[in-house]
């Protein structure tokens, strides 16, 4: 069956057109008689073009004007005889007749009436042209039919409407369209496909013969598919339509990743809105690109966050590190509501030997486990940083209690921790320092602070103390004696006294302590407050030294006269830590001519506590070539009778603390007794300090004390006064055995 544009007679045909020949076929010119000579002698171009677009047949008026020969055109697709712009226009003729052919219905007036359209001839000209259509089936008797469609040209150059000025800016809008990277689709106000450009057909990817079929149902469906939120798309769709004169732009995100913006406007003529143009960008790129800068600002951030936060941590302990406790520090000072604020600061307490003996990862460990005790003794917002090494610091703001703070932290050291299998009960020193009545800045708050700590360290450790003026004084002084310490080292001002020791078995004299001696502007320091500060400096190494060098020196005569006589020489548990102690002895003995046998090392209990390796293998090797060992001041400090078996010791000194409990001499004190009486059963002498009365020594020579030393006998004198010194000192013990001195009366 065939509809015409023209509204022409159906003619019906029943088999294929000659393709060969591309002539009229037999059929339709046998059918009817005279038809292939009418179709000959068309004034009209006719041609029949079959379903994909190629010339299946042409008349001689096609040739004559399009300038091409039969041959050449039959088997071509017909688009090269249609100008740019115009090269759609056929198939959707095409469309619409086929689709009013198989509906039966008459079909819109519209939609197959001859369109206007510019014809291309083989030279290259063009010319305005109408085209008709009509459709012709052929089948193959069981009802199976191929449609073709018989177009009509005629050259319309001739009348006298035609505009050269429209054509143009049709062709140039055809261009344009075509030329832009934009999708473009035209919908009528019935909701119809009115035209679309390749642009739109690629970047959807819908077939061309889908567009063709003329089904927008379809067309949506495949849309559609291809979104993630079609419910949108087709919400935004009905809104516009609904609202025919509205704008829109939106983004369109599809399923593949790609993202598109969609743009709306009316499509009117004069005035009047009679469609809506759709346009479509592709902003994949922009969008990947966009994101990908989003994306790199947000690592960029976070990682400078992460920076930042790290430039404010304690890397160990993860607390916060002294940058951070400052700028607060700083900003709570800066609150002009002049907020309260407590500045604790902390050092733990001998935390070099947690290193030295157990090593640094034990050390790091301790510090670890403190910074969470200490996190746990305050408010979640409290800053508690850490300064470095063992020095940790507490800032309160507006803290009622910080007196109750410290008192927590203090004690929440007390419970032991656990490392590598060592048990270690850590202990701090802490000093707490506040805003008053007067102002004060930052670095004088942590000043005072850290001057209530180094006085909580030198009132014996393990406490809190808060500052008061008077402690800075001390502070200087302190610092004042180790700098005139330094210098009195460096200019060999330390001068030895020495001190007797009577043999009470023998009534003689057979032992001198050297005791360092530093007099200062014409006065005597006393040693109880030097020594320590030379520990503290490491100065003591060099002390230490100095006594054994100017005992040996001073002393060789006295020793070589009798080889019982002995040199006692003080100790401190940091020379013993310090290199090859053994080793130097060695070397000043030897050097001064002194037999080591005739040394006594005297160090106090301490230097055993932390069962260090070092100063008993020390201690032992100088046991071994005859130099002696004596414990000082036993039964002060930690000391316990029970520890004393196994020590690499010889001596046993009982402190003037226990001596001076003798009274009358007549008292009871079974603690001498047991001290001397475990001493003997250990194979120790035992030599009694600060005998400053007979009836002390009396009654600790009853006990069996084998050695006295006190001002009973002489106090420590230069090297010039020693002399009489030992003769005084023998002419006591004498008299106190009931011998015969010579010279006494
Ligand atoms: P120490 O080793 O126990 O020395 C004995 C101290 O008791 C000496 O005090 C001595 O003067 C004092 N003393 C002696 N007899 C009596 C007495 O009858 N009554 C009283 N009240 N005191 C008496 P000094 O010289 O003041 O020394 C104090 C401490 O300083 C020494 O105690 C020792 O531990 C330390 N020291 C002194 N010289 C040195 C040294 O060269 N090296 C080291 N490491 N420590 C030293
Ligand atoms: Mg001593
Ligand atoms: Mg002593």
């Amino acid at each position: 069956m065939v509809s015409g544009s023209h509204g022409g007679s159906p003619v019906t045909a029943s088999s294929c057109p000659e393709e060969a020949s591309g002539a009229v076929p037999e059929e339709v010119s046998g059918a009817v008689p005279g038809y292939g000579d009418l179709v000959e002698s068309s004034p009209d171009a006719l041609l029949v073009v079959a379903e994909d677009g190629s010339i299946r047949m042409v008349n001689t008026a096609a040739e004559r004007m399009f300038g091409y020969a039969r041959a050449e055109l039959v088997g071509s697709d017909h688009r090269i005889l249609l100008a740019e712009g115009f090269r759609n226009g056929l198939e959707r003729l095409f469309f619409n007749l086929r689709r009013d052919a198989h509906t039966d219905a008459d079909g819109d007036e519209a939609d197959t009436a001859p369109v206007e359209a510019y014809g291309v001839r083989r030279d290259g000209t063009e010319f305005q042209a109408e085209v008709a259509g009509a459709i012709f089936v052929t089948g193959d008797g069981a009802g199976n039919g191929t449609a073709s469609m018989i177009a009509a040209v005629r050259d319309t150059s001739h009348r006298p409407e035609n505009d050269d000025s429209l054509r143009e800016a049709m062709s140039l809008l055809s261009a344009t369209l075509e030329s832009t990277a934009d999708g473009i689709l035209v919908v009528s106000s019935e909701g119809e496909i009115a035209g679309v450009n390749n642009q739109f057909l690629t970047m959807w990817g819908i077939p061309r013969e889908m567009l063709a079929t003329g089904d927008d149902e379809a067309v949506m469906g495949f849309v559609l598919d291809q979104l993630r939120e079609p419910a949108q798309f087709v919400e935004k769709v009905e809104a516009l339509y609904a609202d025919p004169a509205a704008e829109s732009h939106d983004i369109l995100e599809f399923r593949d990743g790609r993202t598109f913006e969609r743009y709306s406007r009316p499509q009117k003529v004069a005035d009047q809105v009679v469609g809506r143009v759709w346009s479509f960008r592709d902003v994949t790129a922009a969008k990947v690109a966009q994101d990908r800068i989003t994306r790199a600002m947000a690592d960029l951030a976070a990682q400078s966050a992460q920076l930042k936060a790290l430039a404010f941590r304690d890397g160990l302990t993860g607390l916060s590190n002294r940058q951070l406790f400052n700028d607060r520090l700083a900003s709570a000072l800066a609150d002009p509501r002049g907020t309260a604020v407590d500045v604790l600061l902390l050092d733990l307490d001998d935390f070099k030997e947690v290193n030295d003996i157990l090593g640094h990862h034990a050390g790091d460990q301790m510090l670890i486990e403190v910074g969470r005790r200490l996190r746990a003794c305050v408010r979640p917002d409290d800053v508690v940083a850490r300064l470095g090494g063992d020095e940790f610091v507490v800032l309160l703001i507006e803290s009622l209690e910080p007196e109750a703070v410290a008192v927590r932290i203090v004690d929440s050291l007390r419970v032991p921790v656990w490392i590598d299998g060592t048990m270690l009960r850590p202990s701090l020193s802490l000093g707490i320092a506040s805003i008053g009545e007067a102002a004060v800045d930052a670095s004088e708050l942590l000043r005072r602070a850290d001057v209530a700590m180094y006085a909580a360290k030198a009132a014996g450790k393990n406490r809190y103390m808060r500052f008061r003026p008077e402690m800075l004084k001390a502070l200087v002084d302190r610092n004042d004696l180790e700098a005139g310490l330094r210098l009195a080292v460096d200019s060999g001002q330390i001068a030895v006294h020495y001190q007797p020791i009577v043999s009470a078995g023998s009534g003689t004299v057979t032992k001198v302590e050297a005791l360092a001696r530093w007099v200062r502007d014409d006065a005597l320091v006393p040693p109880k407050q030097f020594i320590p500060a030379a520990e503290r400096s490491g100065l003591i190494v060099e002390i230490g030294t100095e006594v054994l060098l100017r005992g040996c020196t001073e002393l060789k005569p006295w020793l070589e006269e009798d080889s019982s006589r002995s040199l006692a020489v003080n100790v401190s548990g940091v020379q013993l830590q310090h290199g090859d102690f053994a080793e130097l002895v060695l070397a000043v003995t030897e050097s001064c001519g002194v037999d080591p046998r005739q040394l006594v090392l005297e160090v106090t209990e301490s230097v055993f506590f932390e069962d260090d390796c070092h100063v008993i293998q020390q201690l032992m090797s100088l046991r071994t070539v005859g130099v002696r060992v004596a414990l000082d001041d036993f039964g002060t400090g930690f000391s316990s009778l029970g520890r004393l078996q196994g020590l690499p010791v010889d001596t046993l000194k009982i402190d003037q603390s226990f001596v001076s409990m003798i009274k009358t001499g007549t008292e009871r004190l079974p603690i001498l007794n047991a001290m001397i009486g475990m001493a003997h059963g250990l194979g120790l002498t035992v030599t009694a300090e600060g005998v400053e009365t007979s009836a002390q020594a009396g009654y600790l020579m009853k006990l069996d004390c084998d050695a006295l030393q006190g001002f009973l006998f002489s106090g420590p004198q230069p090297e010039a006064a020693l002399k009489p010194a030992l003769d005084r000192a023998a002419r006591a013990i004498a008299a106190l055995r009931g011998d015969r001195v010579p010279g006494n009366r």
